[in-house]
């Protein structure tokens, strides 16, 4: 087919708004790194809030024994149980189980929501299969996975700031979720104990970290955004009387709430103005999968209004917030057919719009447009971690391999993103250091991640 766009106006518009040439990478990188010093040096210090994971070992593969991992992040509940026979026989067996959360729970009590928890975890430990064995004298360890906004007060414990996604449970908010899971746990006679708590980035990278050693960074691109990577402690400034045997710890970055120096264009502030956090998660609403079809319908929207891009009338859907969903960008993006059908279909599903070829081109144009820049500025976060390290440790990041664990069902799902990702890398870095940067996949790391830290972390070490 032909290729040829048509440039109105408006995308050459969008194209220059979105530029992410090489120097406007190479400032968000070297501001990243400027940001996450900023971070690391006093509470508060920074848009980066430099989270300390207080996880100071991560596994080594050498982890023997049965543990469990519980992860609550959204509406369903996972549950997992993996036997680990060291160095040699590795993992030798995993049990999974999935719970959805009953809506009623998501806005009752503290109370109500970990028992149901924890008797979810009960009928699930009753089910260990013959493969799995407690070695004498130890109890049963959990890691847990808990991926709303906590403060974390050491590896095993850490007070909720606030529920998110949904959740409005009362009594929770100011506890410590470990205690919360503990007491419950009690009233039901379950005799297990958590060993580690972990948000979603720090199980990715103890997840591939096992199998391993290169591995220094964990990025996770779904719904939303955050990375962590492996400091050192004696570079953390705001650590005090923090002992750690390793030398090093995890920092979550929180890097969604990153801003300084990005292109943004007034479908990005507008976007911004009318969420629920106006002003806050800036990065993240630029690269995460939650906005990108936003961006894009907001785009759609404007052309449809100014160029009469789909015709004369708009409809309803086309002006609804969030009825373009990043899944329908990456649709549209592969179909490789002369007429755009699947481009057509698609945009008649989501938007209640009928277009014709040249529309549906730009319609590519402007989702390739939006995923290039998300993409790229992505890559350029991650180079912005991985300078600061290299600063801090000359040689011992670019001049060997280093594995960065990627996660999240963005970059797992869209060819074209992953694409931008890697070539903004590669751009920064140069051919020869990129070749030292691995970017790896480590598809739901984060679950069996949890049980490692467990492991990593148990008391009968
Ligand atoms: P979460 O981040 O919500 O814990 P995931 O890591 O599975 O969960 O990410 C889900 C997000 O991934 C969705 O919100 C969507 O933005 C993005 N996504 C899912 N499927 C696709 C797809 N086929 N193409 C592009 N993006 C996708």
């Amino acid at each position: 087919r032909s290729t040829a766009v048509y440039l109105t106006p408006l995308v050459t518009k969008l194209h220059k708004d979105c530029a992410t040439p090489l120097p406007v990478l190479r400032h968000v990188a070297d501001a990243m790194a400027a940001d996450m010093r900023a971070g690391l040096a006093a509470e508060g210090g920074s848009d980066l809030k430099m989270i300390l994971s207080y996880v100071d070992s991560l596994p080594t593969g050498s982890e023997k024994g049965l543990f469990y991992a519980l992860d609550l992040g959204g509406t369903n509940f996972r549950v997992l149980r993996v036997q680990l026979g060291g160095k040699e026989e590795r993992v030798i067996a995993t049990e999974f189980d999935q719970v959805s959360i009953p809506k009623d729970l998501m806005f009752g009590t503290s109370e109500e929501l970990f028992d149901f928890i924890a008797s979810g975890l009960a009928k699930f430990a009753q089910k260990e299969g013959n493969k799995f064995h407690l070695p004498v004298g130890t109890k049963r360890e959990i890691g847990f996975t808990f991926s709303f906004p906590v403060k974390q007060t050491s590896v095993d414990s850490g007070i909720l700031i606030k529920w998110t996604k949904g959740f409005s449970v009362s009594g929770t908010a100011g506890r410590d979720v470990v205690a919360c899971l503990m007491e419950a746990m009690e009233r039901l006679g379950l005799d297990m104990r958590v060993s580690a708590l972990v948000n979603d980035t720090v199980g990715t990278l103890a997840g591939a970290r096992y199998w391993d050693d290169a591995v220094m960074v964990a990025v996770i691109l779904g719904t939303g955004t955050n990375a962590c990577y492996v400091e050192r402690v004696d570079a953390i400034p705001k650590l005090q009387d923090h002992v750690s045997s390793s030398g090093t710890t995890i920092i979550s970055t929180e890097w969604g709430a990153f801003s300084n120096g990005l292109p943004l264009t007034e479908f990005d502030r507008d976007m911004d103005a009318a969420s629920i956090n106006p002003g806050e998660q800036i990065f993240e609403k630029t690269i995460a999968g939650m906005y990108l079809g936003e961006i894009v319908r907001r785009v759609l929207l404007k052309m449809a209004e100014e160029d009469a891009l789909f015709g004369e009338s708009i409809p309803e859907k086309l002006a609804t917030p969030f009825a373009l969903g990043t899944p329908d960008l990456c649709a549209m993006q592969q179909d490789t057919s002369n007429d755009l059908q699947d481009v057509g279909s698609i945009l008649y599903k989501a938007a209640g719009v009928e277009s014709n070829l040249s529309a549906r081109k730009i319609v590519v144009e402007v989702c390739d447009t939006i995923v290039k820049r998300g993409g790229r500025l992505a890559g350029a976060g991650i180079v912005g971690i991985l300078q600061k390290m290299e600063e801090d440790s000359k040689g011992l990041i670019f001049g060997k391999k280093t594995v960065v664990a990627m996660d999240g069902g963005l970059y797992e799902n869209y060819p074209q993103y992953r694409r931008y990702l890697r070539e903004a890398v590669t751009e920064l870095l140069g051919d020869d250091i990129a070749k030292n940067v691995v970017i790896e996949h480590s598809k739901d790391g984060s679950g069996i991640g949890a049980a490692l830290l467990a492991a990593a972390n148990s008391k009968y070490r």
